[in-house]
């Protein structure tokens, strides 16, 4: 049995025709089924519905053999005991820094919110800049509007949302999209399956 974990929404939506062309169709919708394990018309592959930041982690212990995770979750995650052969080039966005538009520069140590926090660790490190990063799990762009930090890192696709709450993005951390992840041991034990899973989604990318 292969067991692929995947999200709702945007990336469950994006990877299903993709998952089509490699012969993989559930035979329930997860937007409106309540069930977590879905099975499909391949009697030999189920899906595993989970949140995205949790897509890692399954596939890491071997819960789920493959995944599919955005690049902002994996480089969060930090990708330990995961193969990520396959860009599919699908729910794509920019990690970037944003804050208020037209701030003026500050002279002093920034207070940086994020749910990427292993992230803009790193990306301020690199720089070379001091800052205060505090966890958040959600709704980032009202940390400035409130006074909770001076900037946040966040994914940003159109922008519109930023627009709205008077922020601008002000830095470019990656470009974002999702990636097809695999667990290592998995990798080995079902090789012949996942070369033709891992062929069959690099073509329905091309
Ligand atoms: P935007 O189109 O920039 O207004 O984005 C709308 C909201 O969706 C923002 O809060 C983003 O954080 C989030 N978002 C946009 N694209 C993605 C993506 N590919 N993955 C996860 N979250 C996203």
């Amino acid at each position: 049995m292969l067991k692929i974990a995947l999200s709702k929404g945007r990336i469950f939506k994006e990877t299903l025709p993709l998952l089509a062309q490699a012969g993989i169709e559930p035979l329930e919708n997860p937007e409106t089924s309540r069930k977590l394990i879905l099975k499909t018309k391949h009697d030999d592959v189920e899906l595993v519905i989970i949140r995205a930041t949790d897509v890692p982690t399954y596939v890491e212990y071997g819960a789920a053999d493959v995944g599919v995770a955005g690049k902002d979750v994996l480089l969060e995650h930090g990708g330990e005991g995961l193969y990520e052969p396959v860009d599919l080039k699908i729910a794509t966005c920019r990690l970037m820094v944003a804050g208020p538009v037209n701030a003026p520069p500050l002279h002093r140590r920034l207070r940086i919110a994020t749910k990427f926090v292993n992230i803009a660790r790193r990306y301020y490190a690199e720089k070379g800049e001091q800052v205060e990063i505090i966890k958040l799990y959600g709704s980032m762009e009202l940390a400035p509007l409130v006074g909770l930090a001076d900037r946040i890192v966040d994914v940003v696709d159109t922008g519109k949302t930023l627009k709205a709450n008077g922020l601008e993005p002000l830095e470019h951390i990656a470009d974002i999209s999702s990636r097809l992840i695999i667990n290592k041991a998995a990798m080995k034990i079902k090789h012949a399956q996942l070369k033709k899973l891992i062929q069959q989604l690099q073509q329905a990318v091309n």
